[in-house]
C-alpha cells in the first residue's frame, strides 16, 4: 500500500486547481480521472465575467472570487511554464437606444463601478451594426484544454494520477486500490450522480454546446459578447459558446450547430469555418452556489462540485476554502456548505 496524504476524484476545473493548491501545501496527491463523455472544463469557453445576464448584474461575491482567482492561475501558469489564463475585455454589443440607457444607468450602480467601463464605438468592420459596445473590466477566459493538459502533465510529475473510472464499490474508509489515504475530495462534476456518499445531491444539470470556428483577419484582442460569446483562443481561432438545454444527452446535436451559427451571424458579417464542436453538461445547482464540504456518512470523505457556469472564477476561492476546512483552519462557509440542501427539503 502506498500511503498519501490526499486522493482527490475527477480532473476538471475542481479537481486540477484543488489538487494543485494541495501539492503548494506539501501534500502528497493522488487523482483519479477518466475523460468522461458531458465532462464540463475541457468544453467550456472557459470565460470569467464579472457582470452577467440580460439585466447586466454583478456576479455573486466576483470581487471576493476575482482576486482568488487571478493569483492561483498566474501562479499555476508560471510554475507550468505557459500561458492559460487571459486578462481581456469583455465588450458587450449594445445593439438599441434601450441596451444603451440600461447600460448607462447600470454602471453607474456603485457595484458595478469597478467593472462596467466607458462606451466604446468604433468597434472592428468585420462586426454588424451596433449603437456601441460596453466594455468590462476584470473578465477574460482560461484556455481550459490547454489548462487541464498542462496540468495533467504537472501532477503526473508531482503527485501520480490512475487514468480510470474511479469505482466507488472498492471504497472502504481510507484506502482505494493499492493507496491509502488521510482524506479523499470528490470532484466528478456533474457525474457526482454516481457517488453514493452524496446521493442526496440532484444537480439541476443542464446541456451545453460550444463551437471552435476560424475567421479570417487579425484576432480581436477583446472577448465579444452579444446572445453568445466569441473568445479569441489563438490566432484566427474562437471558441463560440453557448447553448443552454435541460438535457442530459450527450452527444453534439445539428439544432445547436444551427442554433450557434445562427448567432455568430447574427454577431459578424464576414464568412466563418466550424472547426469543431463539443458538448458539456454544466453540475448548475438551485441556487446557484457551490456545493462543499464533508460526506454525512464518514468524516474523510469531502466534496467540491456544484460550480454551475462559472466553475472558472469559483474554483481558486472554493478549492482553497476546503482545504482551509479539511486541515481545520477555518468554519465552512454556510452558504457554501453542501448540508444546506436539507434545510431547504
Ligand atoms: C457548454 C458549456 C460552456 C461553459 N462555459 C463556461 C464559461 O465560459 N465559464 C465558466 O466559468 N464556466 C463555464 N461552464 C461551466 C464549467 O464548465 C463548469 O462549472 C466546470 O467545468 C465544472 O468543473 P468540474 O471540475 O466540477 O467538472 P468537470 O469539468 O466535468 O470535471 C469532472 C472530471 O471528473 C471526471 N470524472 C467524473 N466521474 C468520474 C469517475 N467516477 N472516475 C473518474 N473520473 C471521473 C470527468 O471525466 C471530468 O474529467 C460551461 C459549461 C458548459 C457545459
Amino acid at each position: 500500500m502506498k500511503k498519501v496524504d490526499l486522493m482527490v476524484v475527477g480532473q476538471g476545473i475542481a479537481g486540477s486547481v484543488l489538487s494543485f493548491l494541495a501539492i503548494q501545501r506539501g501534500l502528497d496527491v493522488v487523482v483519479v480521472d477518466a475523460p468522461l463523455p458531458g465532462r464540463s472544463t475541457y468544453v467550456s469557453g472557459g470565460l470569467f465575467n464579472p457582470v452577467t445576464g440580460r439585466r447586466v448584474r454583478k456576479s455573486w461575491n466576483y470581487d471576493l472570487f476575482y482576486k482568488t482567482m487571478k493569483d492561483v492561475y498566474l501562479e499555476i501558469d508560471r510554475q507550468l511554464g505557459v500561458q492559460t489564463f487571459y486578462e481581456m475585455p469583455i465588450y458587450r454589443l449594445l445593439t438599441s437606444k434601450e441596451e444603451l440607457n440600461n447600460w448607462e444607468t447600470q454602471r453607474l450602480e456603485s457595484e458595478c463601478v469597478a467593472y462596467m467601463k466607458e462606451l466604446f464605438f468604433d468597434l472592428d468592420l468585420r462586426l454588424k451594426k451596433h449603437e456601441a459596445a460596453g466594455v468590462l473590466d476584470k473578465g477574460g477566459f482560461l484556455n481550459a484544454p490547454l489548462f487541464l493538459t498542462k496540468m495533467r502533465e504537472y501532477l503526473n510529475q508531482k503527485g501520480e494520477v490512475l487514468e480510470e473510472k474511479f469505482d466507488y464499490s472498492l471504497l472502504p474508509n481510507d484506502s482505494y486500490k493499492n493507496f491509502t489515504f488521510d482524506h479523499i475530495v470528490f470532484c466528478e462534476g456533474y457525474r457526482v450522480f454516481e457517488n453514493p456518499y452524496f446521493s442526496e445531491i440532484n444537480l439541476w444539470a443542464t446541456k451545453g454546446e460550444t463551437l471552435l470556428i476560424k475567421m479570417e483577419g487579425e484576432s480581436f484582442d477583446y472577448v465579444v459578447n452579444k446572445n453568445i460569446f466569441l473568445i479569441p483562443m489563438a490566432k484566427g481561432i474562437y471558441k463560440v459558446g453557448s447553448t443552454l438545454e435541460r438535457s442530459l444527452d450527450l452527444s453534439t446535436t445539428q439544432k445547436g450547430l444551427e442554433e450557434l451559427k445562427e448567432k455568430i451571424s447574427s454577431v459578424v458579417k464576414v464568412p466563418f469555418r466550424v472547426i469543431q464542436q463539443q458538448a458539456g453538461i454544466r453540475p448548475n445547482v438551485r441556487d446557484r452556489k457551490p456545493l462543499l464540504g464533508v460526506a454525512r456518512s464518514s468524516d474523510n470523505i469531502f466534496l467540491l462540485n456544484g460550480l454551475g457556469s462559472k466553475g472558472i472564477s469559483l474554483a481558486p476561492y472554493c478549492a482553497e476554502h476546503l482545504l482551509q476546512y479539511i486541515y481545520g483552519e477555518t468554519d465552512l462557509d454556510a452558504d457554501l456548505n453542501w448540508q444546506r440542501i436539507f434545510k431547504r427539503q
